[in-house]
């Protein structure tokens, strides 16, 4: 099964995707997670994608299809795989189609640009292993560490309350139309991201056909 999370920053992709990967058996792709990794090993896809993650403005879409082509390649996707975050714009999801992969759901987790910025203020992240937690909702069992791997927690360079601003409007400039683009090809399945994390859960599987 090939999933696409869609939803605006916070909307919790993450969250779910890390879910999902232990109920479906198949892995997530995050492109940003992919590319926080690129900034952190500083290669030249980092570095050239530094300057726009700090912004909060999109990574060129020649630069991130490149990214999830090569790696939907991998044999561990052979079953199916997640995207998490990914595509972004109307030229990412066609470019998916030109590479001949084709995607059975999209999922949108829909949440109000007031409750984004409650939760990205509260947002910790493991740089190392990509798992997200929450000072509130979703904390770590020790303060600052993570449940997966014992790196340390951090707070994202692009969580900080302008730049998620800006996030925001991009996430209605540029990514939003896929809803409509995706509908069209009746794959849209709308999910409620207010819910708690586990009825997100639940509510995320049945969209999908894999829960009643
Ligand atoms: P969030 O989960 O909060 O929406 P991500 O980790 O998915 O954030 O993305 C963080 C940043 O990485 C984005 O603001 C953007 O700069 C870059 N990025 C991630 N995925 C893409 C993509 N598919 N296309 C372009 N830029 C991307
Ligand atoms: P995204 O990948 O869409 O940017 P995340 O999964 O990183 O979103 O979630 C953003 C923040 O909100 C994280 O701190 C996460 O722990 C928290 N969060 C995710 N889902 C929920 C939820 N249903 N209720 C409350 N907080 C949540
Ligand atoms: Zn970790």
């Amino acid at each position: 099964m090939n999933l696409i999370l869609l939803g605006a920053p916070g909307a919790g992709k993450g969250t779910q995707a890390g879910l999902l990967v232990e109920k479906l058996g198949i892995p997530t792709i995050s492109t940003g997670n992919m590319l926080r990794e690129a900034i952190h090993n500083g290669t030249e896809i980092g570095q050239l994608a530094k300057r726009y993650m700090d912004d909060g403005c999109l990574v060129p879409d020649d630069v991130v299809l490149s990214i999830v082509g090569e790696r939907v390649q991998k044999d561990d996707c052979r079953k199916g795989f997640i995207l998490d975050g990914f595509p972004r714009t109307v030229p990412q999801a066609e470019g998916l189609e030109k590479l001949g992969i084709g995607i059975d759901h999209v999922v949108s987790i829909e949440i109000s640009d007031d409750e984004i910025v409650a939760r990205m203020t509260g947002r910790r992240v493991c740089l190392k292993c990509g798992a997200t937690y929450h000072v509130v909702a979703n904390p770590p069992k020790a303060e600052g560490i993570c449940d997966s791997c014992g790196d340390e927690l951090v707070i994202r360079d692009d969580d900080k309350a302008e730049t998620v601003r800006h996030r925001i409007e991009v996430y209605h400039a540029q990514t939003e139309e896929l809803k409509v683009f995706y509908k069209n090809k009746g794959k849209l399945r709308l999910v409620d991201g207010k819910q708690s994390i586990e009825d997100a859960n639940h509510a995320i599987l049945v969209a999908i056909g894999a829960a009643k």
